[in-house]
């Protein structure tokens, strides 16, 4: 008999007829009466599938008292209540490395884009107003202070593709790494010394809000904020206001809060690129995310390590 698969959300279709083809999937994804179907399945589920943006609430975890492994297609997991997951004793997995470049390439995209103008360029082109004028001009990233907050696996990658842009390179973050970037344990004094602030630190409680008024009324009328982490890691509400009255110069965003029904007041400012969390979107990345979750299902079921487990006791 095939093993019985939670699928809270689900993989693309050829992964989903992998699994189908050695365990049975409960597609809570597909009911109406969500918690009613958890409690009919919730005997049979040891293992499941969730993503980033759905994550597994505290009170999914408490449906499940067989749950042994939660997997999610994602690296971050700040949408899965972590201290239920430890204190029920399941183990998580996600899908970290192989998404590390798409998302620093979007990093550095976003950051061109908005540095460079180039949203008003396409719109200079587009509309005519080029043979009335050139556009106005902006500022060089070569040579350009360029700070970084969290250097983990994506935001190393992020300090790697900038160094041969002759960028300056500095980060924040909890600890000083053996890189040849320069550490700023400060991050108030981070935002203020750069141009440019690139946020790559993971989300959830503890960086809830580090982006401030504050931070943004350091990096300035002139400063550009990128971020590719998670919304929750930027106090929106300032973020909006900053830009909005010129506080803060420009940003280029793949997060955000309420996704994806944002706030409204983004799509008015002319000063703000707009991605729709999309930094990990390519065919080759997705294959490569979904192979590792089906890959952990099968370490699980096969009585084998898991190949990504994080780590719920930090
Ligand atoms: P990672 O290697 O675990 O790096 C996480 C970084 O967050 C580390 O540098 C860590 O700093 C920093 N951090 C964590 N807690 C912090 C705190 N309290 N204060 C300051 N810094 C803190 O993860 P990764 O693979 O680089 O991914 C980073 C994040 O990117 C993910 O968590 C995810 O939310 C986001 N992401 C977004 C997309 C997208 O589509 N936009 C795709 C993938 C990932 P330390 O060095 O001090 O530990």
């Amino acid at each position: 008999m095939k093993p019985d698969l939670l699928i809270i959300s689900p993989l693309m279709r050829p992964f989903m007829e992998d699994l189908a083809s050695r365990y049975t999937l409960l597609k809570y994804y597909r009911e109406a009466d969500k918690p009613g179907y958890l409690a009919q399945v919730a005997p049979r589920v040891r293992a499941l599938v969730t993503t980033g943006g759905t994550g597994l609430s505290a009170d999914q975890i408490a449906a499940l008292p067989h749950l042994e492994l939660a997997v999610t297609m994602s690296v971050g997991y700040d949408a899965i209540d972590l201290p239920s997951l430890a204190a029920r004793g399941a183990a998580l997995t996600n899908t970290p490395d192989v998404l590390t470049d798409d998302v620093a390439d979007t990093a550095i995209a976003l950051m061109l884009c908005a540095w460079r103008d180039m949203m008003r360029g396409d719109e200079h082109v587009r509309s005519g107003a080029w043979a009335k004028g050139p556009l106005a001009l902006n500022h060089r990233v070569s040579g350009a202070k360029i700070g970084i907050v969290g250097l983990g696996r994506i935001g190393l990658a992020i300090a790697d593709r900038l160094a041969p842009m002759r960028a300056q390179i500095s980060y924040f973050g909890r600890s000083e790494k053996p890189v040849p970037y320069a550490f700023q344990p400060d991050l108030h004094a981070l935002a203020a010394q750069n141009d440019i602030l690139i946020i790559a630190a993971a989300g959830g409680p503890e960086t809830a809000k580090m982006i401030d008024a504050e931070v943004l009324s350091a990096l300035g009328p002139k400063g550009c904020l990128i971020n590719i982490a998670r919304g929750s890691v930027i106090d929106e509400a300032a973020m909006l206001a900053a830009l909005e009255t010129g506080g803060l110069g420009m940003a280029g965003l793949d997060v955000f809060d309420n996704e994806p029904n944002i706030d409204p007041r983004f799509a008015a400012l002319k000063n703000v690129v707009l991605h729709p969390h999309h930094a990990s979107g390519t065919v080759e990345t997705r294959d490569a995310m979904a192979q590792m979750v089906v890959e952990n299902i099968d370490a699980f079921f096969a009585g084998h390590p898991l190949i990504s487990p994080v780590d719920l006791t930090t």
